[in-house]
């Protein structure tokens, strides 16, 4: 499939700094901050610096080191949340998927048990 970016999005605006974040971390690939509506005690949103919309569209086209450097982040991002007791990681992609920003973003919740979500 065709991806189609739109780089007036709110995530590729706060790459660049057209918008505040609270930033938890960043590398030359990849940026995480605090999600500004936090579903858990911990609410983090690790994003690539490429123009990626979706999960599907990373995996399927960014570079190798642009994949290394986004896993470096999330690995970051594991230590700082002192993830031992767990958490959870979604990639909300497109309509089905429930995705309002149209910029790849994991989300990272913890901090609280989070319930189960599949059976
Ligand atoms: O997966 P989805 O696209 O629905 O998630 C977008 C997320 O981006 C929401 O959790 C929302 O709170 C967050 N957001 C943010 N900062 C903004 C705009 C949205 O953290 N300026």
């Amino acid at each position: 499939m065709a991806f189609d970016y739109d780089p007036q999005n709110i995530f590729a605006r706060i790459l660049r700094g057209e918008i505040p974040n609270k930033t938890v971390y960043e590398n030359d690939h990849a940026l995480a901050f605090e999600d500004i509506a936090p579903q858990a005690p911990v609410h983090v949103l690790v994003i690539p610096k490429g123009a990626y919309m979706s999960l599907d569209h990373f995996a399927m086209e960014a570079t190798a080191e642009e994949q290394v450097g986004f896993m470096q982040a999330v690995a970051e991002v594991c230590k700082q949340i002192n993830a031992e007791d767990g958490f959870r990681a979604i990639a909300n992609t497109r309509d089905h998927g429930g995705q309002e920003v149209p910029h790849y973003h994991l989300h990272i919740l913890a901090g609280q048990p989070l319930g189960k979500m599949l059976a």
